[in-house]
C-alpha cells in the first residue's frame, strides 16, 4: 500500500466539534502526529482512539519532516493533528504537506474547525472577499505589514493573544482610524464564547480581555 498524509481538524474548543471521518481517520492510520501529545491525547481518549501518537511540533518540524516523508515512502499512513482547528493554519503542518506534493506523496486534508470562519461571520462585515493575516508580527515586519494594509477593501481577519490585543487595538486605530468598524470574537465554541462589534476605538474601551481571541477589521471603504 502506497503511503498516505492526512492532515485532521480537530475542536476548537467544544469536543463535539470533530468529524465522523476525523474519528474514523484517526482510528485507521498507523501514527498520529500531533503538535502536543498530551493536549491530543484527552481527545483521543475521549473517543477512545487507541492509534500511538508522535510530536510533531514547530521545534521539531523542519528535523522530523525527512523521517517522516521517509515513512510515507515505505507506505505508513499518518495523520496530522495539531492542538485546536485545522493544521496548517496558524500551525505545524504546510512543510511536511508540502515535502509530501513535492514528493509525490499522497495527501488529504479533511474540512473541519478553524477559528477564522465563524469569526467573521460572527462579525456582521463583509465576508464575500476577505484576508487571513494570522498573527501579525510582534516587532519586526509589523509596521510594514499594517502600512500596506491601510489600502485594503477587504474584510481582514488577525488571530490575537489576550496579551498584545490592547496594543493591536492602538496600533489599528493608528493606521485604519478609530472610527473603523471591527470585531473581536473570544472563546468560540466555548462556554463564555461572545463577539464584541463596533468601532476601533469603542472596542479599545474594554481592557481586561481573556481566552482566544480573533480580530475582523473591516477593510477601507471604497464608495
Ligand atoms: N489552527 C487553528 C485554526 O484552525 O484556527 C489556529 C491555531 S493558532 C496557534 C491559535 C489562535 O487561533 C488563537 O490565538 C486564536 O487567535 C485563534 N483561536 C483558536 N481557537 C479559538 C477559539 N476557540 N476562539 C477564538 N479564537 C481562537
Amino acid at each position: 500500500m502506497s503511503g498516505k498524509l492526512t492532515l485532521v481538524p480537530t475542536p476548537i474548543g467544544n469536543l463535539g466539534d470533530i468529524t465522523l471521518r476525523a474519528i474514523e481517520t484517526l482510528k485507521s492510520v498507523d501514527t498520529v502526529l500531533a503538535e502536543d501529545t498530551r493536549t491530543s491525547g484527552v481527545l483521543l481518549r475521549h473517543y477512545s482512539i487507541e492509534t500511538p501518537l508522535r510530536a510533531y511540533h514547530a521545534h521539531n518540524e523542519h528535523a522530523s519532516t525527512e523521517y517522516w516523508i521517509s515513512q510515507l515512502q515505505n507506505g505508513a499512513q499518518l495523520a496530522l493533528i495539531s492542538d485546536a482547528g485545522t493544521p496548517g493554519i496558524s500551525d505545524p503542518g504546510f512543510l511536511l504537506l508540502r515535502e509530501c506534493i513535492a514528493a509525490g506523496i499522497s495527501t488529504e486534508v479533511l474540512p473541519g474547525p478553524v477559528a477564522f470562519i465563524p469569526a467573521l461571520l460572527q462579525s456582521g462585515l463583509p465576508n464575500h472577499h476577505f484576508v487571513f493575516l494570522g498573527f501579525l508580527p510582534v516587532k519586526k515586519g509589523r509596521q510594514t505589514l499594517l502600512t500596506s494594509l491601510q489600502d485594503e477593501t477587504r474584510s481582514m481577519i488577525f488571530y490575537e493573544s489576550p496579551h498584545k490585543i490592547n496594543k493591536t487595538l492602538k496600533d489599528f486605530m493608528q493606521h485604519f482610524g478609530p472610527e473603523r468598524q471591527a470585531s473581536v470574537s473570544r472563546e468560540l465554541t466555548k462556554k463564555f464564547e461572545e463577539t464584541i462589534r463596533g468601532s476601533l476605538a469603542q472596542i479599545a474601551q474594554k481592557e481586561n480581555w481573556k481566552g482566544e481571541i480573533v480580530m475582523v477589521v473591516a477593510g477601507k471603504d471604497t464608495e
